[in-house]
C-alpha cells in the first residue's frame, strides 16, 4: 500500500510514521509517501489522522505502477534531453558494445552528430559470460566518453558492474545502466536508488516481468524517481537467435507501469542480419526508446562483434524507422 501523508506531516514526522508501519518513507516531490508490503490493505489505525490518500495495491509493482501514476514519468537524460512523458518522442541511444579506443568514440560522435542523435552509449564495465574476454577499459573509457560528451553535448548512457562503479559513472556520464546479469545486485540497485541520476535497468534474461519491475522498485524506493526499463530478450527454448524478445512484456510494461520502456534489439537478436527487421518491429510497438550497437567495423569488436551494424547499415536502418514512427504517432529523436 502506498500511504500519502498529509502536507503538514514533516520528514521527522514521516520516518517516525514508516517505522511505525514497517514502511519505507519516499519523497514524492513535496508529499511524503510510506509504502508498505502490498499485503496491508488498510491504513493502520495509529497513523490514520496523518493520511491524506492511500493506493492499495494488488502486488508489490508499487511505486512502478499506473495505479499509483496514471503517466509515464519524464526522466531526465542530462544535456537537456528527456525520455517519457506524454512527448510521444521515441528516443534513440546508439553506440558501441564496450569503448575501445579515442578513435572508435571519435568517429561513433560523427556519426551521431550527422544524424542529430543526441544520446549515445559504451560499455567500460563489461560483464562478460568469461573471464578470459575484454573486460572493458574501466575509468580510462569513462574519460573518453566524457571527453565526447563536453565536445558534442550528448548524454552517455554507460553500465556498471558493481555498486562500487556508481560514483564514477555518475561522475563521468549522464545515465547509468543495470545490465541484464547485474539487475539482481542489491548492492547496486540500492546504491542506484541513492543518486538522483537517471537509472536503466535491463531485463535479466531468466527474470519475469513482476521480477524485474520489482528491481525497479528498490530504486525507485530509495528515493531515485528517475528509472527507465529496457527489455533486451529473455532466453527460451530458441537458439536459433540469441535470445528472445518479449513483445508481449513491453505491451505489459506499457499498460501496468509509469516507467519509460527502452527496446534493446542488438542483444536479443544477436546477429547482425535481423537488427533493422527487429528495430522497425520495436518502434511499431512505440515505446520511448530504442538502444542500438553501432560499431566502425564490427567485425573486429572486442565485444558483441556478430551483432553490431556498421555505421552505413545503421544509417540505412535509421532512414526507415521515421515512417515506421509516424505511423504509430511518434517521432525518433
Ligand atoms: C550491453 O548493453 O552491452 C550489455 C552487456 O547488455 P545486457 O546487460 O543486456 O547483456
Ligand atoms: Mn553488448
Amino acid at each position: 500500500m502506498i500511504i500519502e501523508l498529509k502536507p503538514s506531516v514533516s520528514r521527522d514526522k514521516a520516518n517516525e510514521l514508516g517505522k511505525q508501519v514497517k514502511g519505507i518513507v519516499v519523497q514524492d516531490k513535496d508529499i511524503s509517501c510510506l509504502v508498505t508490503s502490498s499485503k496491508v490493505k488498510e491504513i493502520p489505525s495509529a497513523i490514520a489522522e496523518f493520511v491524506a490518500r492511500t493506493h492499495v495495491m494488488d502486488t508489490d509493482i508499487q511505486l512502478a505502477s499506473r495505479s499509483y501514476r496514471s503517466a509515464t514519468r519524464t526522466v531526465e537524460l542530462g544535456n537537456g534531453k528527456t525520455i517519457g512523458g506524454n512527448t510521444g518522442n521515441t528516443v534513440m541511444i546508439a553506440g558501441p558494445c564496450s569503448v575501445e579506443d579515442v578513435e572508435q568514440i571519435a568517429q561513433t560522435a560523427t556519426l551521431l552528430n550527422s544524424l542529430n542523435i543526441g544520446v549515445m552509449r559504451g560499455g567500460c564495465y563489461k560483464p562478460r559470460t568469461s573471464p578470459y574476454s575484454f573486460q572493458g577499459l574501466g575509468i580510462q573509457g569513462l574519460k573518453m566518453l566524457a571527453d565526447t560528451r563536453t565536445a558534442h553535448g550528448f548524454s552517455i548512457i554507460t553500465e556498471v558492474r558493481d555498486a562500487t562503479h556508481v560514483a564514477d559513472v555518475i561522475e563521468y556520464t549522464d545515465i547509468i545502466q543495470i545490465g541484464a546479469k547485474a539487475m539482481y545486485d542489491h548492492g547496486i540497485l540500492r546504491a542506484c536508488g541513492a543518486t538522483r541520476k537517471p537509472v536503466m535497468i535491463k531485463r535479466g534474461f531468466g527474470t519475469t516481468l513482476q521480477e524485474f519491475v520489482q528491481a525497479a522498485e528498490f530504486v525507485l524506493s530509495g528515493g531515485n524517481a528517475d528509472v527507465i526499463l529496457c527489455e533486451r530478450g529473455i532466453r527460451t527454448f530458441e537458439t536459433k537467435t540469441r535470445f528472445t524478445l518479449d513483445l508481449c512484456g513491453v505491451a505489459f510494461l506499457k499498460q501496468y507501469t509509469n516507467l519509460p520502456v527502452i527496446l534493446d534489439p542488438s542483444h536479443a537478436m544477436g546477429y547482425r542480419y535481423g537488427i533493422a527487421d527487429l528495430t522497425r518491429a520495436c518502434t511499431a510497438m512505440g515505446v520511448d526508446g530504442l538502444i542500438i550497437e553501432v560499431h566502425p567495423v564490427p567485425e573486429v569488436a572486442k565485444s558483441d562483434a556478430a551483432q553490431q551494424l556498421n555505421h552505413s547499415e545503421f544509417r540505412e536502418l535509421y532512414a526507415s524507422l521515421e515512417a515506421v514512427a509516424n505511423s504509430v504517432g511518434r517521432k525518433i529523436i
